[in-house]
């Protein structure tokens, strides 16, 4: 599998707390995936496709020192045997795939999955964070436990012919496994979000707001705003608990 790799060349398999959405603040094992389909202009994991030589933008280019990555310097390769070693040693049931966007290896996550089953006393819990752009096969869907799916608004700075797949959101919809975590830190924003909520009937305890934050001093700026339109539209509110306890780190 293609993961996102550490500065000493290791895979960015890490234990943590999750940071966000329904689990928050619980003990997990995250794998990083190599690779995403879009490029949102405020991503927070941009080593994962900001390659040298291609056109995309992103926010931080206008910071002095920021450069593009090399591709070569941020992948690394690991069979699903390896992975399944990595991800046992933190003697922890819960699992999330993360990336990039992970389901662009989604095979390989089902084979994972599979390895862990087997491998653990207990069933293990899996949770997949996804754009909600690629569709999910119908074994992949019957495992995962939890698919945090997180639809791009027009702030990503993504056309949203790439953005808005309708066949993935209303199957993940149905699924009845997947919440929908949306960016917001605007009004328009907010807009956009509420008119996604109609078109595809998602169930409003499903639909969490998160601050657009890269920075703890940030997100308190934020947070309370956003908070309020949480409870104004009954919806669900996300805090950035990693960001909070760890800052913008990699590993965290
Ligand atoms: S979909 Fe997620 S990982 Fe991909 S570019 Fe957007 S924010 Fe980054």
């Amino acid at each position: 599998m293609k993961l996102a790799r550490m500065p000493d060349g290791s895979p960015e398999v890490f234990f943590s707390l999750q940071g966000e959405g329904r689990s928050i603040g619980r003990p997990s094992v995250f794998i990083r995936a190599a690779l995403c389909n879009l490029h949102c202009r405020w991503c927070d994991t941009d080593y994962t496709w900001n390659w040298e030589g291609t056109s995309y933008h992103h926010d931080r280019e206008s910071e002095s020192g920021y450069r593009k990555y090399k591709r070569e310097e941020q992948i690394v390769d690991r069979t699903v045997s390896e992975l399944v070693e990595a991800a046992l040693q933190f003697s922890c049931e819960s699992f999330v795939f993360t990336g990039g966007e992970p389901m662009i290896q989604q095979a390989d996550w089902m084979k994972l999955m599979e390895g862990l089953d087997v491998a653990m006393a207990n069933r293990p819990w899996f949770e997949v964070e996804t754009n909600g752009t690629i569709l999910p096969s119908e074994v992949f869907l019957a495992r995962i436990d939890q698919l945090n799916v997180s639809p791009k608004l027009t702030n990503s700075g993504m056309e949203p012919q790439m953005r808005i797949k309708g066949e993935v959101l209303e199957l993940l919809s149905r699924s009845g496994k997947a919440d929908f975590k949306f960016v917001v830190g605007s009004g328009e924003d907010l807009g956009e979000v509420l008119d996604l909520v109609e078109e595809f009937s998602l169930e409003r305890d499903r639909v969490f707001l998160m601050p657009l934050a890269h920075t703890p001093e940030m997100l308190n700026l934020t947070q309370k705003k956003v908070a309020e339109w949480a409870l104004g539209h009954r919806l669900r509110y996300s805090d950035r608990l990693h960001l909070r306890l760890y800052g913008a780190k990699r590993g965290t």
